[in-house]
C-alpha cells in the first residue's frame, strides 16, 4: 500500500490518501492540544502510544461486533483505515460527571450517572464544539434519524464493552467521545479511541490517567497513558 498525499492535517493526526481510494492512512503525531487548540505541546511517544492503544481498542470493539474503520497497524505511528465520509457530530457517553457536564450543570465531579448520559456536540473548533440536540442534526442534515439512531446504539454498545475492559484493568471509564462516518452506506466507528478522547480514573484512588493530566497541568501525561496501556496488555 502506497502512502500518497496529505489530505488533512488535524490537531493530533494527519490523514493521507493511499493508492486504494477506499483506504486512508492515519498518522498519529506527538502534538497534544486542549481548549480547541489554544494549548499545544509536543509530548514524546504520544503518537506511538495512541496509535497502538487505538489499534488495540478498535480490534476489541470489532471482535465484539461493532463496525470500525480499523484495517491494520502499519508502523509505530501509522495505521490503515477505511475511508469514511465523516459525520461532524461527536457522540459523548458519561458514566460519571466530569468536564463540561460539571461546568454546565454545577454537579460534583465524580457523581455516578445512572443510567449513563448521551450527548451530542457539533465538531467545529471555531464555534468551540457547541452542545446540540438531535433535531439540529436532522435540520442541518448532518445525519438522518436512522443514522443517528445507529450511532447512539453503537455508542452505548461501545460503553458496555469498554466499561468492562477498563474495569478489569482497575480503571473507571468516566466518559468518552466517538466520531462516526459512512462507508458504503453503513455507519462505521471512525477517528480514534485513546486517552486523548476519554476520561479514565484509577478505580481505587481516582487518579486521573487521561488527557485531563495535560489540560490541568498535572504532569506525567504519557507515563499515565503508558500505564493504562500496560494494564490493558496493549503491546507498546
Ligand atoms: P481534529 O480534526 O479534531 O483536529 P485529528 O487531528 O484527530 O482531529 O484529525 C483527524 C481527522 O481525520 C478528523 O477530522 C477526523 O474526523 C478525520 N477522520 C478520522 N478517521 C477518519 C476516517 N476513517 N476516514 C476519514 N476521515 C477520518
Ligand atoms: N472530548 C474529545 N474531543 C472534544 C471534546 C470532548 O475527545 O472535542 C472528550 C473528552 O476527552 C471527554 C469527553 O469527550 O472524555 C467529554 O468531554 P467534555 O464534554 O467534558 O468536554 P471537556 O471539558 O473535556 O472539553
Amino acid at each position: 500500500m502506497e502512502k500518497r498525499t496529505e489530505l488533512y492535517r488535524g490537531k493530533a493526526k494527519s490523514v493521507f490518501t493511499t493508492d486504494n481510494p477506499d483506504r486512508l492512512i492515519l498518522l498519529f503525531r506527538n502534538d497534544t492540544s486542549a481548549f480547541d487548540g489554544q494549548k499545544v505541546e509536543q509530548l514524546d511517544r504520544k503518537g506511538m502510544v495512541n496509535n497502538k492503544f487505538n489499534a488495540f481498542i478498535m480490534q476489541q470493539l470489532e471482535a465484539a461486533g461493532i463496525p470500525t474503520q480499523f484495517d491494520a497497524l502499519l508502523s509505530d505511528n501509522e495505521c490503515m483505515v477505511k475511508k469514511l465520509d465523516m459525520i461532524p457530530v461527536e457522540c459523548v457517553v458519561r458514566n460519571y460527571a466530569a468536564g463540561s457536564l460539571v461546568r454546565r450543570l454545577g454537579v460534583e465531579e465524580g457523581l455516578e450517572l445512572s443510567p449513563p448520559t448521551f450527548e451530542l456536540f457539533l465538531k467545529n473548533d471555531a464555534l468551540h464544539d457547541p452542545f446540540i440536540n438531535e433535531t439540529h442534526v436532522y435540520a442541518f442534515g448532518w445525519a438522518t434519524p436512522e443514522q443517528l439512531s445507529r450511532m447512539k446504539a453503537l455508542t452505548f454498545e461501545v460503553n458496555d464493552v469498554l466499561k468492562k475492559l477498563f474495569d478489569d484493568a482497575g480503571l473507571l471509564l468516566v466518559d468518552f467521545k466517538l466520531e462516526f462516518g459512512v462507508h458504503h452506506g453503513e455507519i462505521v466507528l471512525g477517528d480514534e479511541f485513546s486517552p486523548d478522547g476519554c476520561r479514565l480514573w484509577d478505580k481505587e484512588t481516582r487518579k486521573k490517567m487521561d488527557k485531563d493530566r495535560f489540560r490541568q497541568g498535572l504532569g506525567d501525561v504519557i507515563e499515565a497513558y503508558e500505564e493504562v496501556a500496560n494494564r490493558l496488555g496493549v503491546p507498546l
